[in-house]
């Protein structure tokens, strides 16, 4: 399914109907807030995402879907097509970028290319030096060693191997291993410290570190980047 952000109506309108003739489903919202809960429910192949949306920005959507995990195409949208605008466009996550306006076949042929990328695009392993975590699997590994690890523990190394070194904030942790489920304040603490100690017997080299009262980060013995240091020799 294409998910198209629009709030102009008359853009929506015809290009909804016709990606639809062009034998696509199409679902057309026309608000930032709508769209985190329909790309949640699954199903939606490609994003084509406006940049200038009343309740909220394309590229702040854009980038929400990365960190959330979503690696579905996306194709912005946007009057704005200056040199910088297009950079901060693909700095955001976005695959393809249309300046409005936009002829119509062109539009289609790019959704198209995204549609077929999609398909084939196979959810790749998380790398960041020598961990390796399969998200979708539930498989971690060490420099080539499985690691048997609590799938809650899993779910958070992913988050941080996403994040490359970067601080991930405790609520969108808790968004992605509990989802909207209703939780206690230290249940990520619980999962953290359980992960910690099990990291410690069997991947000593792999540290997860608390920025406190802001979140976590990952640093490994080859690749640290929160502290500028990038990779060892
Ligand atoms: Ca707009």
């Amino acid at each position: 399914m294409i998910l198209l952000v629009e709030d102009d109506v008359t853009i929506g309108r015809s290009v909804a109907q016709g990606l639809g003739a062009a034998g696509f489903a199409v679902r057309w919202l026309r608000q930032a807030a709508e769209v985190a809960g329909v790309v949640a429910a699954g199903d939606v192949d490609v994003v084509i995402l406006d940049v200038g949306l009343p309740d909220g920005d394309g590229m702040a959507i854009c980038r929400a879907l990365r960190a959330a995990g979503h690696g579905m195409p996306v194709l912005m949208l946007t009057a704005r097509a200056s040199l910088d605008d297009r950079l901060d466009g693909f700095e955001a996550g976005a695959d393809d970028y249309l300046p409005k306006p936009f002829a119509f076949a062109e539009l289609v042929a790019r959704v198209r290319v995204l549609a077929r990328r999609a398909a084939e695009r196979r959810p790749d392993p998380l790398v960041f030096g020598g961990l390796s975590v399969d998200p979708l699997a539930g498989v971690v590994h060490w420099h080539g060693d499985a690691l048997a690890l609590e799938p809650k523990g899993v779910a958070v190394l992913a988050q941080l191997v996403r994040a490359r070194g970067e601080v991930v904030p405790r609520a969108r942790l808790i968004d992605a291993v509990w989802g909207a489920a209703e939780i206690t304040d230290n249940a990520l603490d619980v999962v953290v410290s359980a992960l910690r100690r099990r990291l410690a017997g069997v991947a000593p080299g792999l540290q997860v570190r608390t920025a406190r009262g802001v979140g976590l980060w990952i640093e490994t013995d080859m690749v640290s980047t929160r502290d500028g240091s990038g990779y060892k020799l």
